[in-house]
C-alpha cells in the first residue's frame, strides 16, 4: 500500500509517518529529512538548497523528485511507501504518479490532515525532535524528559529546526496555500483524497488514519 500524508506544516505528518513506519512495516519517504541530510552531508545539492529552505520556500520540483526517484528505484518498501511532505506541486504530483506506474505500483490513499493556522503556527514554535532517531517533542504537549534522555532511543542529542521560526513558518504556510492545497482538488478529482482533523490528540488521529487505511 502506498500513500501520501498531505498538510500543511506542523499537520503532524511525521509523526503519523513514524507510526506508520513502526506498526505497518511501511517507508517513510520524507523529502524534508533527504534535503536535511544533504545540507547535513555538506553535498553540492545541500548547499544550494540551503538558503531556500532557511527562507521557507519550496526548492525546485527538478531536485525533490530526483531524490524520490532515487529511493524508489532502491526497493525495499514491505509494506509500502508513505510521501511525506512530497508531492507538493502539481508538478511534483504528476511526476509521482507516472513514477509508480513505472515501478507497475499504484497510489492508494492520500490521507489530507487539516488544522487550523494557529494551531500549525503554536506546534511549530514548540516542536523539537531527537537527533538520533526523529523522535518529535513538543515543550507544551509532549516536553523533553527531565532526564534529556529520548523516549524512544535514549539519546540526548535534541534538535530545533533551524526553519522552525515565525517568519519562516509564515513562508511556508503561504507556499502550502498558493503551491500545495491544489492537490487537494487534485486527488479528489482522481477520487483518491479522504481527510481526517489533525488536530486531535495523536491516538486519535492515528485511529482515523487507521480507519482510512484499512
Ligand atoms: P518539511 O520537513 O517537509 O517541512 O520540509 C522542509 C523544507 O524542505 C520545506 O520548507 C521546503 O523548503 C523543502 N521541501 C521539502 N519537501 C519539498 C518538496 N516536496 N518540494 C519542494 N520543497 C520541499
Amino acid at each position: 500500500m502506498n500513500i501520501i500524508l498531505l498538510g500543511p506544516p506542523g499537520a503532524g505528518k511525521g509523526t503519523q509517518a513514524r507510526i506508520l513506519v513502526e506498526e505497518r512495516d511501511m517507508v517513510q519517504l520524507s523529502t524534508g529529512d533527504m534535503l536535511r541530510d544533504a545540507q547535513a552531508s555538506g553535498s553540492e545539492m545541500g548547499k544550494l538548497v540551503a538558503d531556500v529552505i532557511a527562507r521557507g520556500d519550496l526548492v525546485t520540483d527538478e531536485i525533490v523528485i530526483g531524490l524520490i526517484r532515487e529511493k524508489l528505484n532502491a526497493g525495499g518498501a514491505a509494506g509500502g511507501y508513505i510521501f511525506d511532505g512530497f508531492p507538493r506541486t502539481l508538478a511534483q504530483a504528476d511526476a509521482l504518479g507516472e513514477l509508480l506506474i513505472e515501478m507497475g505500483q499504484s497510489l492508494d490513499h492520500v490521507v489530507e490532515m487539516s488544522v487550523d493556522d494557529q494551531a500549525l503556527v503554536a506546534r511549530i514554535t514548540a516542536r523539537s525532535t531527537c537527533g538520533d532517531c526523529g523522535e518529535v517533542y513538543n515543550d507544551n504537549t509532549k516536553p523533553i524528559p527531565a532526564d534529556e534522555k529520548c523516549t524512544n532511543c535514549g539519546g540526548s542529542n535534541f534538535k530545533r529546526r533551524a526553519d522552525d521560526n515565525e517568519d519562516s513558518l509564515k513562508t511556508r504556510l503561504l507556499a502550502y496555500y498558493k503551491q500545495t492545497s491544489p492537490l487537494i482538488g487534485y486527488y479528489y478529482a482522481k477520487g483518491q483524497l479522504q481527510s481526517v482533523d489533525g488536530l486531535g490528540e495523536i491516538e486519535d488521529v492515528k485511529a482515523s488514519i487507521a480507519s482510512i487505511l484499512g
